[in-house]
């Protein structure tokens, strides 16, 4: 099995991810994390919030920042008014191309098909696939076989084209046979389709009432600049940071939870002086680098890719995405944690005048055939006023903006690990281990009496109380300790604390480690300390 396929079926068996609905055979692109993945997730995003916001020290400089800064955050509605996607320009613009296939009635994303081209019996043909990278050119290879009527012991006579490519690479669409077609040109022409979930708000029917799903959490952080302003003592430069579901109707949601259409982002709009946005930019690109890989993403996995300037979205002067080499992507390519851009004054410019045409610059208000504001904006200023310097200006926006379930996902990749560890005997037998940072990992310590007998549970339980206060611990007295051993491994538990024959007598447990597989013993009334300690310690290393 694929280390993707092992990590998939064990977040099943242990409670980290179930498909959603499942009962009812599931709904393609939507996920519930169960009882240890809400944990996992809980922590992921509370220490993103720790971090950016609650720890933040508006007081000093931060290493690598131009200035000190303040970090405020906001919980805004998923539904806002109508008006705000039109000016931010995700009703018009907020949408991917697809293409529908006559014969089998499914939808794809244009550019996410991926084929390969193939020749035999004097045809070319493009061959697309919806199988895994792993096993594309299997599949792919099976379905040519059959299109061209051949048999299995015939393969060598279909000559390949060296690579896989995106359905966008192909301009005529007769030559490809689709994922679930058997003849060649059921693909219609790609077309738009805008992304946004679309809702009825109270008992108005029609469009008077409608509204969408947010599509990302940005925009209510955009439009509360004001009262962030005339509510707290923020002064420029400072952060706004919110934490959130999103949905997108994504097309062809794909790869586990990373591509979703239901989702929680960490977003942080930070507002500062269009002279040091630049400045702001670049240290934001290495303070959110760094983040992932103090909770333990492998730097050799995780990347910063500068946009190509053909890439930027329309009002950005610069993007860069923080991507990791996931396992479920082909061998070379990276998928997107994160993206930080740099917006300019586009977002709180739209929202005071209206829409802004995105493919002029500089930036212009996108007027109707009389010269109206196509989409009026609020008509509020959302200016800057420096009470030292009394200048009056546009704020410029630098926006890192995570996604949760993608950076829960990257740290259980990351985790996932097979190695050995002694059983109840002393031999060596092989384990499934989650080396998960013990700062997001969903239960911290395990506790064990050693047999159910000789006042052990009476003292295990005692410590579990104690631990319990502060720490999310699990209990268990079932099964061979080195059985309860294993099943904490998987579930990513870094401290296994077990009380033995020696406990009774000396008040001391031991607490082993999950990653280094040392025993250690310590008294009785220093675990709760101790894991403490272990837990803040800041220099984690998963292979110590
Ligand atoms: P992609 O190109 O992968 O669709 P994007 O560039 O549209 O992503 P952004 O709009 O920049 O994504 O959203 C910011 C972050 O939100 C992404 O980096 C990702 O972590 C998360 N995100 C976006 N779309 C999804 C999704 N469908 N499922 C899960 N997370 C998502």
């Amino acid at each position: 099995m694929m280390q993707m396929e092992k990590l998939v079926s064990l977040c099943k068996r242990r409670g980290y991810l179930f498909q959603s609905s499942e009962i009812y055979g599931g709904l393609n692109g939507f996920w519930d994390y169960g009882p240890l993945g809400v944990e996992l997730k809980r922590n992921v995003k509370e220490a993103w919030w720790q971090d950016m916001v609650t720890r933040h020290n508006e007081l000093a400089v931060p290493p690598g920042a131009p200035a000190a800064f303040e970090m405020v955050g906001l919980d805004c509605t998923i539904i806002m008014h109508p008006q705000v996607w039109k000016c931010s320009g995700h009703y018009d613009l907020f949408h991917d191309y697809m293409v529908d296939c006559k014969a089998s009635k499914r939808r794809y994303r244009h550019d996410q098909l991926r084929g390969r081209w193939v020749e035999a019996k004097g045809k070319r043909i493009f061959v697309t696939t919806l199988a895994e990278a792993d096993s594309e050119h299997e599949d792919a290879q099976r379905r040519a076989l059959k299109f061209f009527d051949m048999r299995g012991k015939d393969a060598g006579q279909l000559t390949w084209d060296a690579k896989f490519q995106s359905l966008s690479s192909v301009t005529d669409l007769s030559q490809v046979l689709a994922p679930e077609a058997n003849e060649l040109g059921t693909l219609t022409e790609p077309r738009e389709f805008n992304l946004m979930f679309k809702t009825y708000v109270g008992a108005l029917s029609g469009e008077e009432g409608a509204a969408f799903l947010r599509p990302e959490t940005a925009q209510g952080i955009f439009v509360n600049f004001k009262n962030v302003l005339d509510s707290t003592r923020v002064g420029i430069p400072f952060g706004v940071a919110q934490v959130g579901k999103s949905f997108r109707n994504e097309i062809t949601p794909r790869n586990f939870t990373f591509r979703s259409r239901e989702f929680e982002q960490m977003e942080i709009e930070f507002f500062c002086h269009p002279n040091q946005s630049r400045q702001w930019y670049e240290y934001w690109r290495q303070r959110r680098l760094k983040w992932y890989t103090q909770l333990g993403l492998d730097g050799q996995r995780l990347r910063l890719r500068e946009h190509a300037q053909d890439e930027l979205s329309h009002y950005s002067c610069g993007t860069a995405d923080i991507e990791y080499a996931f396992p479920f992507l082909p061998e070379g390519e990276y998928g997107e944690l994160e993206g930080i851009a740099h917006r300019g004054d586009f977002d709180l410019r739209s929202h005071m005048e209206g829409k802004l045409d995105p493919r002029k610059r500089p930036l212009e208000l996108e007027v109707d055939e009389n010269g109206q504001p196509k989409w009026r904006g609020s008509g509020k200023d959302l200016t800057y006023r420096d009470e030292q310097t009394n200048e009056r200006f546009t704020p410029h926006v630098i926006e890192p903006s995570a996604g949760a379930d993608r950076a829960t996902l990257a740290f259980l990749c990351e985790a996932y690990d097979e190695d050995e560890a002694p059983d109840d005997s002393g031999k060596m037998q092989s384990r499934v281990v989650l080396r998960l940072n013990p700062r997001i990992a969903p239960v911290k310590a395990a506790v064990f009496p050693l047999v159910k007998k000789d006042g052990m549970p009476e003292v295990a339980k005692e410590i579990y109380g104690a631990l319990k206060q502060k720490f999310n611990v699990f209990y268990d007295e079932k099964a061979a300790v080195g059985r309860r051993y294993r099943r904490q491994d998987e579930a990513g538990t870094p401290y296994c604390i077990t009380v033995d024959g020696q406990s009774l007598q000396d008040k001391t447990v031991t607490i082993r480690d999950r990653d280094t597989l040392q025993q250690s013993r310590v008294k009785i009334d220093d675990v709760v300390h101790e894991i403490e300690q272990r837990i803040n310690s800041c220099g984690y290393n998963k292979h110590q």
